[in-house]
């Protein structure tokens, strides 16, 4: 637990193409957005997306003892170097193509960068935990709202 792992998470949803968590967490922790009108607006469950908001304020370790405090601090300092990653998948006619190996995949992008892809999304991560170091990013000013991103669907 803690920024290392949070980060990793947010390096692991953007790459696999999921950057509507990346900006629902965004939305909800930094701009205090309602769980219900985002799970409305990128049509996912409100549980499914509580949850994902629960896991990434865990991973940075301070789901209960510091009430997001953490998440929102790190959110709004990395949010524009994780936008700045290119996602691993392009979705084509009903399927996501990985940009790695090329293969096909039909369900879950995520697994399969965790089962063939791993040393890639650790490079990633690295690469992010290290620009995430920058003491500017943590001291800008909150910048205006941001852009929502629409869920990639294949
Ligand atoms: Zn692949």
């Amino acid at each position: 637990m803690g920024l290392r792992d949070a980060l990793l998470l947010l390096v692991r949803w953007r790459l696999a193409g999921y950057s509507y968590r990346l900006t629902a967490a965004y939305q909800y922790f930094v701009e205090n957005r309602s769980p219900s009108e985002l799970a409305k607006e990128y049509r996912v469950t409100r549980n499914a997306l509580v949850g994902y908001l629960a896991r990434l304020a865990l991973a940075n370790g301070d789901y209960i003892s510091q009430r997001y405090a953490g998440i929102g601090r790190l959110l709004r300092a990395v949010y524009p170097v994780l936008c700045e990653v290119e996602p691993v998948f392009t979705a084509v006619d009903g399927v996501y193509i990985c940009t790695l190996c090329g293969k096909r995949v039909r369900s879950s992008p995520l697994a399969h960068l965790e089962r063939e892809h791993r040393r890639e999304v650790e490079k990633v991560g690295r690469y992010v935990v290290k620009l995430s170091r920058n003491p500017q990013l943590w001291n800008r000013r909150p910048e205006a709202r941001i852009q929502s991103s629409r869920p990639v669907s294949p």
